[in-house]
């Protein structure tokens, strides 16, 4: 496994390597982040894989000072999962001082996660883009965990024709449901145990939906039931899957999507239904 940290470094095993398959993180992997390694090694490519902790992305109250880093355990578990190249860029790389270009995604980037962190898709979308000017991967891979961001950045590579294949991998689960978080650390015993409450609510709801149940009154029910477990919905939307517009009668494609809070930790979910 090649590790790159300079520009020139990057170049020369990328001229190596032939089409990759791209896997962008912000490190602390886990097991959501080595599947989406899997679904490229699966389709038959070389993995490029990036860690790079997006100061952009972070609004001036979170925690990018915090958030969790361990790279000697992240590039184990990369070369034991079968990484070709892994991309450890500064900040200085990435955003150097002469830098004046960034990518504003409208539509899908408005509502919810962009809503409740102002900057946080224009950090994303700006990252994604240098990255894949960096890599120049064939197919790059995201986490259906963070569905609206795997919305935004394809209809980013859309809109810039930018010659990558984005492919949504289906999201990693503790056994309790619990989608895998590097943020998940950071739960009490007791928050973590009151967690999958959410997934749990999303899943309920779209039984109800399915079954014919008036939408506004399952989600109105849903934030409830999340409630009730100790948890603070931030919201609980049934929206269009790839507008990320809400929708107020169930019609595919439709998405049940979700973020709420426990203690500090703010907990996202998201689940299909049909
Ligand atoms: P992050 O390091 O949190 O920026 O995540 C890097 C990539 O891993 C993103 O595409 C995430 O959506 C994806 N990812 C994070 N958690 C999971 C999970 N539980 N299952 C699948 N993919 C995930």
């Amino acid at each position: 496994m090649i590790i790159a940290r300079t520009l020139a470094e990057l170049n020369s095993a990328r001229e190596a390597l032939g089409p990759v398959g791209f896997v962008p993180t912000m490190g602390a992997l886990h097991a959501g982040h080595l599947s989406l390694l899997t679904a490229a090694l699966a389709d038959g490519l070389p993995a490029a894989a990036s860690i790079f902790v997006n100061p952009a992305q972070f609004g001036p109250k979170e925690d990018f000072g915090q958030y969790p880093r361990d790279e000697a355990g992240d590039l184990a578990k990369l070369e034991a999962g079968g990484c070709s190249l892994v991309w450890l860029p500064s900040v200085d790389i990435m955003y150097p001082p002469q830098g004046a270009t960034s990518v504003h995604v409208n539509g899908p980037a408005l509502h919810w996660e962009g809503a409740a962190r102002p900057g946080h898709f224009t950090g994303v979308a700006t990252v994604v883009a240098k990255l894949f000017g960096q890599i120049r991967p064939a197919a790059a891979y995201f986490g259906e965990k963070d569905w609206q961001q795997v919305q935004v950045v394809t209809r980013m590579v859309e809109d810039l024709y930018l010659p990558v294949r984005i492919v949504p991998v289906p999201t990693v689960r503790e056994t309790d449901g619990l989608a895998l978080s590097s943020r998940n650390a950071y739960l009490t015993t007791a928050d973590r145990k009151a967690a999958p409450a959410l997934q749990a609510a999303l899943q309920k709801a779209a039984r109800e939906m399915l079954a014919g149940k008036e939408v506004a009154a399952t989600l109105h029910n849903a934030r409830h039931d999340a409630a009730l477990a100790g948890l603070v919905p931030d919201y609980i939307a049934l929206v269009h899957a790839e507008t990320l517009e809400p929708i107020a009668a169930l019609v595919a494609p439709a998405r049940l999507i979700a973020a709420a809070k426990l203690g500090h930790v703010r907990l996202l979910d998201n689940i299909p239904v049909q």
